[in-house]
């Protein structure tokens, strides 16, 4: 998510982690900060906004030194501020440290330091860590007394990096600086990527190649559980056993453009590709499985409130808006609330019947849309409880709301959202498990949704492995100027979203529509220039669905089908079938909506145009 450098070497730190700042910018721009050791102290500068604040700061600050690391976040706990900007410190300002990632356990480890006198200054989960390394650097209470200001006696920097991460549960890219081994920088990772780069007499750590290029092509890809102790003239990586791993060290032939998409030739492809693991994200530290729960902290507060609510109205727009319909069939069908979806821009000028017992959730990416927070602000005074899902952590639509779950998808920078979408999808299922499990969902169900949920990125890897079939489909279907797409049931919002996509991206005309109400209209259109997307997956309406089918196919239309893994009754109906990977009915959107992304942008990329910027469109839609 957010963006990680450090430095050690023979040159100045300070603008060369400035510089790699700015390169990663990209990856978030909540709050810049750089920690550098300075005659034997560490030297902390923090900033809100984006990294020209921080530089700003520093001013004509001298900040000289060697060794030093730096920060842009993209908060996940914690709103955007100085006091949550890292880097992180412990309590007496001799370690700090820079994190990407998420700490699941951090609550409870922050609980256990409080009590033996560690002072936190932000509410990140990050700061853990600073203090976790400094309690095991300590001496042993029995043998420290009460004087928390001896030196160490406890372990080394290594030892105690070591120790702390072994208590660690989450993800985490970090960069660490110990004041007390001024000349080592130490670097870890488990599940956010961190690289470094191998210069002469030099190693410049990054969260991704951006930041590394213009200085050295030789890198050395930390994997997860590794650790690196650098220096100016060496490097050495060990495993969580403590092991020594002997790493190679391979070339880089990125520019500096291929190395923010991480090779991907465009931000939605990344960000298509990033899927299992931002709706890992989005579940990680909220799934209990014993109690076949959901763990939304953010809805503490109203958890109460929520055991009463009986109608819930989601306001949202463009591709919430279709994730807010499938939210719809979930909370109906396991959670018995009964829910409406509303286009946030028609909400408000219509006259919304609502008393306290109504929940209305807003779903926004960027949390700043104008008409779903102008939607909430007249939820809000007409005395409803009102709920954000949204991706960006301390946006205007988050603040206001009276709680919220965060997606914690990471920036999405295609202006077609991709994993925004499918992160919604997996929250609103966690919100369905909650709020059902709060009612008379079974513990059986909850259980069934929870590990079935936690299965769905491995089928997306799955379904993104077999990208190359989709690539030729969709050059197939190119040149086709209009399509249907056509779903029932969970999949009818995944046949509008998919025509979303395609209209987006590939600015070709295309209509969604549920498939019972093609025989009502849409049908007309059908000839064999007029193809045809089912999406049919083997549920409770796949026969419905062979039925839609067989009546265009009978019209002469050509016909894609988005089926079941094994299906092997679709072939007979569909010109061409992409499978997915078989799943709960009411987790397939999560899966169908993989291979529509993908063939929007590969008919997009077959016309030439620019997939990440559409014309005529904007990222965050903030006018009404
Ligand atoms: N979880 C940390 C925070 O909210 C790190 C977020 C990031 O990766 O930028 O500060």
């Amino acid at each position: 998510m957010c963006g990680i450098v450090g430095y050690v070497g023979k040159k100045e730190a300070a603008p060369i982690l400035l510089d790699g700042l700015r390169r990663l910018e990209y990856r978030g721009y909540d709050s810049a900060g750089i920690s550098i050791i300075e005659n034997g102290k560490i030297v902390t500068v923090k900033a809100t906004g984006k990294v020209v604040e921080l530089q700003n700061k520093i001013g004509e600050k001298k900040m000289a030194s060697k060794i030093g690391i730096a920060h842009t976040r993209w908060a996940t706990h914690g709103k955007p501020c100085d006091k949550n900007s890292h880097p992180h410190t412990d309590c007496k300002g001799n370690i700090s440290i820079v994190h990407n990632g998420i700490i699941e356990n951090y609550l409870e480890l922050k609980d256990q330091l409080q009590k033996k006198g560690h002072k936190f200054t932000s509410e990140t989960d990050s700061e853990v860590v600073a203090h976790l390394i400094e309690e095991f650097s300590q001496k042993p209470a029995s043998t420290r007394g009460d004087d928390r200001s001896s030196t160490r006696g406890g372990l080394d920097f290594r030892g105690a990096v070591l120790e702390s991460l072994k208590l660690i549960k989450g993800t985490y890219g970090l960069a660490i600086l110990d004041r007390n081994c001024p000349e080592q920088m130490i670097v870890a990772r488990l599940g956010s990527p961190l690289l470094l780069g191998v210069g002469k007499d030099e190693f410049i750590v990054a969260s991704d190649a951006s930041a590394i290029v213009q200085y050295t092509d030789k890198v050395v890809y930390l994997e997860d559980g590794e650790m690196a102790v650098v220096s100016a003239d060496n490097f050495e990586v060990f495993n969580v056993k403590n092991k020594l791993i002997k790493k190679e060290i391979s070339k880089l032939d990125w520019d500096i453009e291929q190395a923010q998409k991480n090779g991907y030739a465009h931000f939605m492809l990344k960000e298509t590709f990033e899927q299992p693991e931002s709706i890992a994200n989005a579940m990680r530290g909220r799934i209990s499985k014993t109690d076949g729960m959901a763990r939304l902290g953010g809805l503490r507060d109203v958890e109460e409130k929520l055991k009463d609510i009986n109608r819930i109205i989601i306001v949202s727009c463009g591709t919430s808006y279709n994730a807010g319909l499938i939210g719809e069939y979930m909370l109906e069908e396991y959670a018995g609330i009964p829910v409406e979806v509303e286009y946030a821009s028609e909400f408000r000028y219509r006259k919304p019947l609502l008393d306290k017992r109504t929940a209305v959730i807003a779903i926004s990416q960027s949390g700043e849309t104008a008409d779903t927070l102008a939607a909430i602000r007249e939820a809000k005074n007409k005395g409803a409880l009102t709920l954000g899902i949204i991706n960006t952590v301390g946006s205007t639509i988050a603040r206001e709301t009276d709680a919220g779950i965060y997606n914690h998808a990471g920036p999405e920078i295609g202006v077609a959202s991709t994993k925004a979408f499918t992160s919604q999808l997996t929250i609103l299922t966690l919100l369905t498990v909650f709020l059902g499990r709060q009612r008379d969902m079974s513990l059986v169900t909850g259980k069934r949704i929870l590990s079935e949920l936690e299965k769905i990125p491995k089928h997306i890897n799955e379904i993104l492995s077999g990208d190359k079939e989709i690539k030729k489909i969709a050059k197939k279907y190119a040149n086709f100027s209009d399509f249907l797409y056509m779903g029932r049931k969970y999949n009818f919002p995944i046949a509008l979203e998919g025509a979303l996509k395609i209209k987006e991206i590939s600015y070709v005309h295309a209509e969604g529509y549920a498939s019972g109400e093609m025989k009502h209209g849409p049908i007309a259109l059908i000839d064999e220039n007029f193809p045809s997307l089912f999406v049919a997956p083997r549920d409770s309406v796949y026969e419905k669905n062979i039925s839609g089918m067989q009546e265009i196919k009978a019209r002469s239309g050509k016909i894609i089908a988005i089926a079941t893994k094994g299906d092997k009754e679709i072939s007979k109906h569909a010109s061409d079938v992409i499978y997915i990977p078989k799943t709960l009915e009411m987790l397939t959107p999560l899966l169908a909506v993989i291979p529509l992304q993908l063939l929007a942008y590969y008919v997009g990329i077959s016309k030439g145009y620019d997939v990440d910027k559409p014309r005529n469109l904007a990222k965050s839609v903030t006018v009404e």
